[in-house]
């Protein structure tokens, strides 16, 4: 087979051609490849508002804005001309050596407006985990400027998701990344999740006091680690790549009193829940907390190009700023003038359709009250949401919430289900979750509610069918 195509072939392939180009080449992230290669990936060429084309031409409702972050939809016009306009003017320059571009300090003047009180100061990465990264290097070096560089260790919780570099998955916790590659790295530790359902819904233990028991697993921690040991804790405001786990009401405020009590830095990883996910531009706002530094990215651009970094508050900024003398870390992207360019249109157009007053005041209680309904459903043993996010936990028996053996896959079984239908949704476990575009209409909403019940219904037939479920 002739392998050299010529560079500039504009006309597009056939699915088989993009595939086996595609088998032969690309690795894709958190993939086996042999088996990828064997299937043959879905190749997706379009998109528009909420919905995705693909190279066979089917339409497909995307429930979940690509990966968690095209919150404004495909298509939006302010942010391609904003993108075209910064790569005519200026495409690239850095902002080391005492040099930066206008897009990149108006878009640091604009997070800390719209950032709860007390953030002023933003540091750019080029990505989530690369803010997580920043994170336990700024985190580090804030407890050196305060006399106490014995206080190393972070923790963060199992389940947790806060990326893929060597810190992020250390942070994370993901037991199958761990597995690859001697994670985590040292000083990072991690507790139990605040996950009333797999906890088994203990019974006697309301959600709330569950909630207070899981955030005491932190104070159980520090005490084990010791206290003048304890740097920061980190999570999700709800934890997304975990599943969609909203954690009881109880939760972060208990948490806020045990970061409190110990001095130890609270760190918010909103790089799902921030930028009106959650119905507040920031998750800590709809959970309760005043959290020290706040990683954030996907949303912040809408995808639409890579973005992340850390919004700093007050307590770490004035000993960075004031004692810290040169701080020894960036990245080349810092501060792109493209993608900072990109952010400020993204929110802005945020600001001009009130997206975040929309998801808080109609479309996330409209999905709350959906998910409701949807609880009744044979399959489906709990149904959370927060803000324009959602979990369906699958189950076989609904009295008693157990669930199906996880060698049976039936999460998969679902998901292909809605692939088949021109739905996405991601499966964790057998957790189906949603997290769509913030733009949805509540028509849209509907459609996407009559596509997951319908799914819901496939899957269950599907089940009775192969003598799975009675
Ligand atoms: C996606 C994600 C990250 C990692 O971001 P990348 O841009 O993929 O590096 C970190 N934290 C959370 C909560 C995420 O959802």
């Amino acid at each position: 087979m002739n392998t050299t195509r010529p560079t500039t072939r504009t006309t597009a392939r056939t699915t088989q051609e993009w595939q086996a180009a595609d088998a032969a080449h690309f690795l894709h992230p958190f993939t086996d490849f042999q088996a990828l290669a064997k299937k043959g990936s879905r190749i997706i060429t379009r998109a528009d508002n909420i919905y995705l084309t693909d190279s066979e031409g089917a339409r497909i409702l995307d429930a979940m804005s690509g990966l968690w972050c095209v919150n404004v939809g495909y298509g939006q016009q302010a942010l391609i001309d904003a993108a075209t306009r910064q790569l005519q003017e200026l495409p690239f320059y850095n902002s080391f050596f005492q040099t930066t571009t206008p897009p990149a300090i108006e878009l640091a003047e604009l997070l800390a407006q719209v950032s709860p009180p007390g953030f002023q100061h933003v540091f750019f990465s080029g990505s989530g985990s690369e803010g997580n990264d920043t994170v336990v290097r700024m985190v580090r070096r804030y407890w050196d400027l305060q006399g106490q560089p014995d206080r190393q260790v972070i923790i963060s919780r199992w389940n947790g998701y806060h990326g893929s570099t060597m810190a992020g998955a250390s942070l994370g916790g993901m037991a199958y990344m761990h597995a690859q590659g001697g994670l985590p790295i040292p000083g990072i530790t991690h507790i139990e999740q605040p996950h009333w359902f797999l906890h088994g819904r203990p019974k006697g233990l309301s959600r709330e006091d569950f909630g207070k028991q899981a955030a005491g697993w932190l104070e159980q921690k520090i005490l084990e680690v010791g206290p003048d040991k304890v740097a920061a804790f980190i999570g999700e405001p709800v934890q997304g790549a975990g599943g969609v786990i909203v954690p009881p009401e109880t939760y972060w405020p208990e948490i806020q009193r045990i970061c409190d009590q110990y001095g130890i830095l609270l760190v918010s990883d909103e790089v799902i829940c921030g930028f009106g996910r959650t119905g507040r531009w920031f998750g800590c706002e709809t959970m309760g907390t005043r959290p020290d530094l706040i990683t954030f990215a996907k949303g912040v651009t809408s995808g639409y190009i890579p973005l992340g970094g850390v919004l700093v508050g007050e307590r770490v900024a004035k000993a960075l700023i004031e004692q810290g003398g040169e701080f020894e870390h960036g990245y080349t992207y810092s501060g792109h003038p493209v993608a900072c360019a990109v952010a400020l249109a993204n929110i802005r157009l945020i600001q001009e359709q009130k997206l975040v007053e929309r998801v808080h005041d109609d479309l996330g209680p409209y999905l709350a009250d959906a998910f409701r309904e949807l609880s009744a459903h044979p399959l489906v043993g709990e149904a959370q949401t927060c803000g324009l996010m959602g979990a369906l936990q699958l189950v076989k028996d609904k009295a008693s919430g157990s669930g199906f053996a996880p060698e049976l896959e039936v999460g998969m079984l679902c998901r292909g289900h809605c692939f088949g239908n021109g739905l996405i949704m991601r499966a964790v476990g057998d957790r189906m979750i949603i997290a769509p575009p913030l733009v949805m209409t509540r028509a849209q909403i509907d459609e996407m509610l009559a596509l997951i019940r319908l799914c819901l219904d496939l899957t269950l037939a599907d089940l009775q069918s192969r003598g799975w479920l009675a």
